[in-house]
């Protein structure tokens, strides 16, 4: 079978300024897309609905600076663990890519969620991509009119739900439609809401995959990823060629390959490119053009795989590249997991008094005063309590204890003082401060001064 070389990705004129309309097509991997479609849409509908200690179980507070999944709330202090996800999902993302290239693209990503169901949309108003377009070139009339309007109504409504959904990720869904409807906090959810619902609208409706073609940096690079190993849509150009219209259950004359030259698979294709041009970077790997070219060999009693996910090696091999990768990128998830539920729940920051070092107390002692500031990472109450680790030279007055809801932190001066009338200079002082719930404890090393001798 002869297959394009992936390092050689076709940089074709197929990138049309025109509208392009593109027949709706339904078979095996259209089937297993519109399923994932629906199944993620859902899930961005509801999550921000679930509940957990009766408040949002995710959401970003920006205010607060905050992101809170279930029972963990991430801090600016854990701007670390936000950014090791990010990379790892990063590196997740062009493992898929190495094993089946634009797979994300093409079944995934929201712009082309989106931008399919709006065309659905479009198809059920204006009829199939032939009528939509002759409808596009008449003139205005009633008709016309009345379709667009209802057509672009639906779009706009889409992206507004679609923007509140978005904005109920960073406000509350209870405080965001009470807001909503009565017209509380104008700037915050109006005008964002506004914003995303126009960005919507535009990119699903208007730019569609020209946002893909010409916006997107990941379309720009996802081909130095792909391999000999990656599994890409191609056409297989030795059965196929050379291609020629015939009739139903016509012998076919010799010469001619399997491909009737029907361009079903142009006609369904959502970036407008022919696949039988070899591998192009505009090819988002969705499938469609497989199984509308299926339906065409079936209906001709031709085997199947004209069009299909195919990678230039042995099937045999090709995993073993891709398990160390696999295998790495896991394992990095797995010790980040580690670290997020065993890291502790509670921040403590400590400051020395920078006015002055020392300063002896009525009972004659040299007395140092730090700033303390203890934050509740914990979604939970607690109380912290702050100890001078045993050491007969020094007393920490008081012993304060700090009650803090979930979230909240604390700022308290604390003092030290030294036990001896004894000058002793500089020395290093341990404090602790104690989860009391977990018993949890958080050690600060600090210094303590007084006079040298
Ligand atoms: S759908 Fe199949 S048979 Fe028809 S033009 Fe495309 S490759 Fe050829
Ligand atoms: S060529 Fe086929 S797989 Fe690639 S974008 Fe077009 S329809 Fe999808």
């Amino acid at each position: 079978m002869s297959l394009p070389n992936p390092n050689q990705i076709i940089m074709t004129t197929a990138v049309k300024s025109n509208k392009i309309y593109f027949r709706e097509q339904f078979g095996y991997f259209q089937s297993i897309r519109r399923k994932l479609a629906i199944g993620l849409i859902v899930l961005f509908i509801l999550l921000p609905f679930v509940r957990y200690q009766s408040e949002a179980a995710l959401n970003i507070n920006v205010a607060a600076q905050t992101i809170r999944f279930f029972a963990i709330t991430l801090y600016p202090q854990d701007l670390m663990i936000v950014g090791i996800l990010f990379i790892l999902a990063a590196f997740m993302l062009f493992y898929i890519t190495r094993l089946y290239g634009r797979v994300w693209c093409g079944y995934t990503c929201p712009q082309t969620i989106w931008m399919l169901m709006f065309n659905w949309i479009e198809r059920r108003i204006e009829g199939s991509h032939q009528q939509s377009k002759v409808l596009d070139k008449s003139g205005l009339n009633i008709h016309k009119i009345f379709k667009k309007v209802l057509k672009h109504s639906i779009w706009l409504l889409i992206a507004w739900l679609t923007a509140c959904t978005f904005i109920s990720y960073f406000v509350p869904v209870e405080e965001l439609y009470f807001n909503l409807f009565n017209f509380k906090d104008y700037f915050l959810t109006q005008n964002w809401i506004i914003f995303f619902t126009v960005c919507t609208y535009i990119n699903a409706g208007w730019v569609r995959e020209k946002m893909c073609l010409h916006m997107c940096p990941y379309a720009r690079f996802q081909s130095v990823l792909f391999d000999n190993h990656t599994k890409l849509v191609s056409y297989d150009e030795v059965r196929g060629e050379s291609r020629g219209a015939r009739k139903r259950n016509q012998i076919k004359s010799s010469g001619l390959g399997d491909c009737i030259d029907c361009k079903l698979c142009v006609d369904v294709c959502p970036v407008g490119i022919d696949i039988r041009n070899g591998l192009q970077y505009e090819c988002i790997n969705c499938g469609l053009c497989i199984d509308a070219c299926d339906s065409v060999m079936d209906s001709f009693n031709y085997p199947r795989g004209l069009i299909k996910y195919n990678n230039l090696t042995d099937p045999v091999y090709r995993w073993k590249p891709h398990l160390t990768y696999g295998s790495v990128t896991l394992l990095a998830f797995l010790s980040l997991l580690i670290w997020i539920i065993n890291r502790s729940d509670f921040e403590v920051d400590l400051q020395r008094d920078r006015n002055a070092l020392y300063r002896v107390n009525y009972a004659g002692t040299v007395e140092n005063t730090y700033t303390i500031k203890v934050l509740n990472k914990s979604q939970n109450a607690k109380e912290f309590q702050v100890t001078l680790q045993d050491n007969s030279e020094f007393v920490l007055e008081k012993q304060p204890i700090f009650r803090l809801l979930g979230g909240q932190s604390k700022t308290q001066v604390i003092s030290v003082s030294s036990n001896s009338n004894q000058p002793l200079g500089k020395k290093q002082i341990v404090l602790q401060v104690t989860d009391l719930t977990k018993q949890n404890i958080n050690t600060i090393y600090t210094r303590f001064y007084s006079p040298k001798q």
